[in-house]
């Protein structure tokens, strides 16, 4: 399979008065192309922090990328100039984010923000480029789209902006969109509609994606594959199967049994505890404090990934044969 995007030991930090928070810390995953790559955990976790720094979104100061490679198509996306990767951002990679409102300007027509991009990007002329926005209008959705090219985003429900925002961000044809929470702040319906739209357009047009959320039911839906991020880590890798069938990392087992699911039979059971300070880390294990297999190890030398299967990666400390040793004889003792 073709690598469209590869990380490799990312870190970002912010300074701040109080500190340096070490918001990414060593993050490596890759994105297939034509696949979707969620990418869970819960909030401050790191997750918007690294695609930020994707799109070389991360304000500088206070934030920086002090590690790491982002390649795109072979391209280390971390050593291109700020006016070559505001091409790479119009044409190549496009992102979304939670609120479709602030993603529109009030004061332009929709017809004047689809086409903005295509004018500037791919030269297109007036009446291609309303040609083209015109079908991308047909391909998220929207009903009479000739009048509503018209309209202005107040005239259209919080749905039909998210509709128009992915069209916007589609419309140069890029290779890769990344969807912050694309679906937080709609309705539930709505938000059932986003998703089966995400999975139209990527059969549609190939695109491949990477969705940050912190809802595993929207990751249950579209995703592929799922990196599980805590503390600024990736703690396990998988596809959907490897994750919701046969997670290894406490926290992930953690995470699926907080949630609500239809075969749920009994509590939901939120984990104890809260994600540890990323002004200063743990050197270890960052869910030590709140594991319950917690061993002395964990909080002192951070797990290396071990290899589940071809898909499936965890960094465990109970996957290390010297600790699955220890546990085979506790429990036959
Ligand atoms: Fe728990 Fe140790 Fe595994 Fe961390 S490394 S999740 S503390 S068992
Ligand atoms: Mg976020």
């Amino acid at each position: 399979m073709e690598k469209i995007l590869e990380v490799k030991n990312l870190h970002v930090t912010f300074t701040t008065y109080g500190g340096t928070v070490q918001a990414v810390r060593g993050v490596d995953f890759h994105l297939n192309k034509g696949e979707t790559l969620a990418i869970v955990g819960e909030s401050g976790c790191g997750k918007s922090v690294t695609s930020n720094a994707i799109m070389r979104l991360i304000p500088n100061p206070p934030g920086k990328i002090t590690a790491g490679e982002i390649k795109f198509k072979g391209k280390d996306l971390t050593k291109i100039s700020e006016k070559q990767m505001r091409t790479v951002r119009g044409v190549d990679i496009s992102m979304i984010f939670q609120d479709p409102m602030t993603a529109l300007n009030p004061t332009l027509t929709i017809g004047t923000q689809l086409t903005e991009g295509l004018k500037q990007h791919r030269k297109l002329s007036d009446n291609k480029a309303k040609k083209r926005a015109l079908e991308m209008m047909e391909l998220v959705g929207i009903p009479n789209p000739v009048e509503r090219m018209k309209q202005y985003p107040h005239q259209f429900s919080g749905g039909m902006r998210q509709r128009i925002v992915i069209a916007i961000a589609l419309i140069c044809e890029p290779e890769l969109l990344i969807a912050d929470e694309p679906t937080t702040a709609l309705d539930v319906t709505i938000q059932a509609q986003i998703l089966e739209l995400f999975e139209k357009i990527q059969e549609v047009t190939g695109v491949s994606i990477i969705l940050i959320t912190h809802d595993l039911g929207v990751v249950a839906k579209i995703a592929d594959r799922i990196a599980v991020m805590y503390a600024g880590k990736i703690i396990e890798t998988g596809t959907k199967r490897d994750i919701f069938y046969n997670p290894e990392h406490p926290y992930t087992k953690g995470l699926l049994n907080s949630v609500p699911r239809l075969d749920m039979k009994g509590k939901l059971k939120p984990i104890d505890g809260t994600p540890p300070d990323l002004f200063s880390p743990p050197k270890g294990c960052p869910f030590t404090a709140r594991c319950p297999f917690a061993m002395e190890v964990c909080n002192k030398v951070y797990p290396e990934s071990t290899t589940i299967s071809d898909s499936h990666t965890v960094d465990c400390w109970l996957q290390d044969e010297r600790a699955k040793k220890l546990l085979a004889n506790m429990v036959t003792n």
